[in-house]
């Protein structure tokens, strides 16, 4: 009997090691794992730069306060804005992506704040999207737009509401004078990998600013190489200038991290700066951003630029659906997503499913049999994400084995 709380349905198999892209389980069997974690294991499972990092980095500093500095933080921060957002602004380092953007329903609060609505009362609310998923804290699930995630917590908060995504009419309509911010993923993830389409990015960036609202991004799954650039934004609308920006998973290659941009542009005609409404004593972690984390992080950003990873995503990607295009086969009914963060929709009509399972989630245990790790998106897409550094061969391995098991199906 397990003494975990039993938060997860999980899948009948206890990992005990890995390497590259396999891990073993407790009877040695090996599978290809194209899971890592849900997109967090970038560099695949013990990579030796980042176990050495961690090794030296624990032996030297593990954990201080954030009421000192420390050069890992600094560093990180440094690389996140200069080399990968590559836009003027300020990081908060946190644990996960929850959290992550906790901080960004918080920001837009303090936005809303110091742009008042005309009579000078707050604005407070954010908008996000229907299949959305923020995150399991109290504010991430207020602005998920799934309804699985808040059954039986509420009453919810005030000051969110979900709009269709891709739909810039319904989003223009649903603007209100209490309204601060909107709050989107470029590739949504969770809710069965939607790409917001270029046109959606740049209306939502033109609705922003018309009507002076916070344009947040949700870069925790898409972050950081995994739709083949730094941020996924850039792969879809480059032209787009976000106002804040959420990120976790893949940033530490497995290492606990997450993080926040906030931009330094003016909010007012004093030229006050949006990064400086998060001043002291208005946020805090007490582990975020320790030197452990951040240089992992660090490892992690640097084996992904040196090696480019981003175009290996990119090739990857290529070889992933062309593959599965020449199969032909009925029961898939599409691949969509960016780089390494794909989805493969199933046509749930063409195979039985046991009464009580999904039928993502069934598939997903059938390819567990057959040696290969994978996640389903919502009930009918499993996806695919490999680490960034994930070989030709271990492509084609992988493929083969999910080819097998949709054929047998
Ligand atoms: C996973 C995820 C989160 C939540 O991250 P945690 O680290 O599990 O808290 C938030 N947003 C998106 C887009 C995610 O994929």
């Amino acid at each position: 009997m397990s003494h975990v709380l039993s938060t997860y349905a999980r899948f009948p198999v206890t990992l005990v090691r890995g390497e590259g892209t396999r891990v073993w389980d407790d009877h040695d069997k090996s599978y290809l794992d194209f899971c890592t974690g849900i997109a967090v294991c970038s560099l695949g499972h013990c990579h030796p730069r980042l176990v050495e990092t961690i090794r030296a980095q624990a032996g030297t500093l593990m954990h201080v306060s954030n009421l000192y500095s420390t050069r890992q933080q600094e560093e990180l921060a440094q690389v996140i804005v200069e080399d990968h957002v590559k836009l003027p602004g300020k990081v908060f380092f946190a644990n996960s992506g929850a959290e992550a953007n906790d901080g960004l329903i918080k920001s837009a609060r303090k936005f809303g704040h110091a742009r008042p609505q005309a009579d000078g009362s707050p604005r407070y609310e954010v908008l996000s999207f229907t299949k959305s998923f923020h995150g399991r804290t109290l504010g991430g699930i207020n602005a998920t737009g799934q309804d699985k995630v808040k059954e039986g917590f509420d009453p919810m908060l005030p000051g969110f509401r979900h709009l269709p995504f891709n739909d810039l009419a319904a989003l223009e309509a649903a603007i209100a004078p209490e309204t601060a911010a909107i709050l989107l993923e470029p590739v949504q993830g969770e809710g069965g990998v939607n790409v917001a389409t270029p046109e959606f990015l740049r209306g939502v960036a033109a609705l922003c600013k018309k009507h002076d609202l916070l344009l947040m991004l949700d870069e925790v799954q898409t972050g950081y190489g995994r739709c083949g650039q730094a941020m996924a934004w850039r792969q879809i609308a480059p032209e787009i200038q976000p106002d804040a920006i959420s990120w976790a998973k893949g940033m530490g290659g497995g290492f606990p991290i997450g993080a926040f941009w906030l931009s330094d542009r003016s909010i007012d005609a004093s030229g006050k700066e949006l990064s400086s409404l998060m001043g002291p004593g208005t946020h805090g972690t007490t582990y975020g951003g320790n030197p452990l984390a951040c240089a992992s992080s660090l490892a992690v950003l640097a084996e992904i630029a040196e090696k480019d990873l981003n175009a290996n995503a990119l090739k990857q990607e290529e070889r992933i659906r062309e593959t599965i295009a020449s199969w032909n086969l009925p029961v898939i009914t599409e691949v969509r997503g960016i780089g390494l963060l794909l989805g493969v929709g199933l046509d749930v009509s063409k195979f039985e499913v046991p009464a009580g399972k999904l039928p993502a989630g069934f598939v997903c245990g059938k390819l567990l049999e057959a040696g290969l790790l994978v996640p389903p998106a919502g009930p009918e897409t499993i996806r695919l994400l490999p680490p960034l550094n994930v070989s030709d061969e271990e492509i084609d391995e992988a493929l083969a084995i999910f080819k097998s098991v949709l054929v047998a199906l």
